[in-house]
């Protein structure tokens, strides 16, 4: 941490002392971990953390912006949380992220919600203790939504929220403008974090005790491309491989245009990556796909897949998909089917089009009722649920490596954790394993998780 850095933060630790924080966090792996660093922030600051809101002297809402349903979301918390103010006068409501680096949004926040105290943008973080002290003594919302598109973050904290598994940031925001999403908007332009902070970091992790790490961008295949030295997504993954005490490797999310038959081959022979690619296609409409400004065909899609598949013995992938697209035809739906039959996925995220401030696909004429959206979503989730039971039948009796994650939630009993390939595994054990990587035999494939037993252990 930088020492001016540290020095605010004993400062502010010195006002709040003994105050309780609860952060909300919607959205991504991104939101996640961004919601590790404020509640670093916080800590750093004087603050512990609570499990409900109705503790809390400050609740933070970390927000997400890419579709309109968790915009509601947040609409109805502060409606909730402003109950709280009457029990609570000194209680600070701040509301941050994506969707109030928009600036009619936070605007709007302002306006429409006297009782939220700060409302902070994506590029704030830095910025936090400072804010939310401005916040106590004014009277009035504060809002930071300045573009700091350079500022680093790599002086700032993270509390990391599980004990063995890290997200990892290696890229910061995204250059693509794919024409339905605000996230270039919301997050600014593509910033490649350095190799050898990356590495470092890998490195910290590991020596505390860390075994798992999930490296974080909107497009990871385009890292590099704004650092001297040219290196690549791939150099990169070579280089943590490497990394003493790491087990295993994650990254997404890939770009079906960047993706290199050099990462394919560095998954194929990198021991500690882990077999998995998140490839979102979001149609399997060349005329959809062009709309989108993706700058993929469906052909160039399948043959990704293809060689994925050919390349990496067990490979799984998963993938996003939009329905219900401005134009979309029956037609271009029904070619969406036809690709998720081709393609195969192990899993899919599918969606209806969310209409998004400033982004080109919300001009266009929007030509199907909500009904037909929502019967395309459901006929694809139903093909798609399918496919997912067959390929996980196709793991009965065999053994897989499981990083165990702790005891399932509804029943002490059963330990739950995930293959190489991110699948959710359930097994009895009353040993404490979590953390370990472990075998299990699969005896119950299901639609999303599997039933296994652990090897070795009596029942
Ligand atoms: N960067 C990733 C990529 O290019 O695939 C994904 C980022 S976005 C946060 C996650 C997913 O949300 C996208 O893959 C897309 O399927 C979906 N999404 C984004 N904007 C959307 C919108 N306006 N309406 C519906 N779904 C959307
Ligand atoms: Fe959004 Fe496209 Fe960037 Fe992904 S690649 S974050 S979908 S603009």
């Amino acid at each position: 941490m930088n020492p001016e850095y540290r020095g605010q933060l004993q400062e502010t630790r010195f006002l709040n002392e003994g105050k309780k924080y609860y952060v909300i966090t919607l959205g991504c792996q991104m939101n996640e971990h961004d919601s590790e660093v404020i509640s670093a922030i916080l800590e750093n600051a004087g603050y512990s953390p609570v499990l409900t809101p109705e503790e809390a002297d400050l609740i933070i809402i970390n927000t997400c912006a890419v579709r309109k349903k968790p915009e509601d979301k947040v609409a109805s918390l502060l409606g909730k949380y402003a109950a709280l103010k009457c029990d609570n006068k000194n209680l600070m409501i701040a509301v941050g992220g994506c969707m109030t680096q928009q600036a009619d949004v936070a605007r709007y926040i302002k306006e429409r919600f006297h009782h939220v105290n700060l409302v902070f943008g994506t590029h704030a973080l830095p910025r936090l203790t400072q804010l939310l002290e401005e916040a106590m003594r004014s009277r009035e919302t504060v809002i930071d939504i300045e573009e700091e598109y350079y500022s680093s973050r790599e002086n700032l904290p993270i509390a990391h929220s599980k004990p063995f598994q890290a997200w990892l940031p290696v890229i910061y925001g995204c250059n693509n403008y794919c024409s339905y999403c605000v996230v270039p908007y919301v997050r600014g332009r593509e910033r490649s974090r350095s190799f050898d902070e990356i590495i470092a970091e890998a490195r910290s992790l590991a020596e505390q005790g860390f075994v798992e790490i999930t490296l974080l961008g909107q497009n990871v295949n385009s890292y590099g491309h704004d650092l001297p030295g040219n290196h690549t997504f791939a150099d990169l993954l070579t280089k943590l491989n490497q990394v003493d005490g790491l087990k295993r490797i994650r990254f997404l999310t890939s770009h079906p245009k960047d993706l290199s038959s050099k990462l394919i081959e560095t998954v194929r022979y990198g021991e500690k990556i882990c077999e998995h690619f998140h490839l979102p296609v979001q149609s399997g409409s060349n005329r959809i796909l062009q709309k989108m400004n993706r700058r993929y065909s469906r052909e160039h899609y399948l043959d990704l897949i293809k060689t994925i598949k050919s390349t990496i013995p067990g490979v799984a992938i998963t993938s996003d998909i939009i329905v219900g697209f401005p134009g979309e035809e029956e037609k271009d739906f029904l070619e969406t089917i036809d690709l998720l039959e081709h393609a195969r996925f192990d899993n899919t995220f599918s969606f209806i089009f969310s209409p998004r401030n400033k982004t080109a696909a919300a001009a266009l004429k929007n030509n199907l009722t909500h009904r037909v959206k929502e019967e395309r979503l459901q006929r694809l989730n139903e093909i798609q649920h399918n496919i997912s039971k067959a390929i996980n039948c196709l793991l009965i009796n065999q053994v897989v490596e499981v990083l165990v994650e702790g005891p399932s939630k509804s029943n002490p009993e059963v330990q739950t954790g995930r293959t190489r390939t991110n699948k959710l595994v359930h097994f009895k054990s009353s040993s404490i394993l979590s953390g370990k990587l472990v075998p299990v035999k699969i005896i119950e494939p299901r639609t999303w998780n599997l039933v296994g037993k652990l090897e070795g252990e009596q029942s």
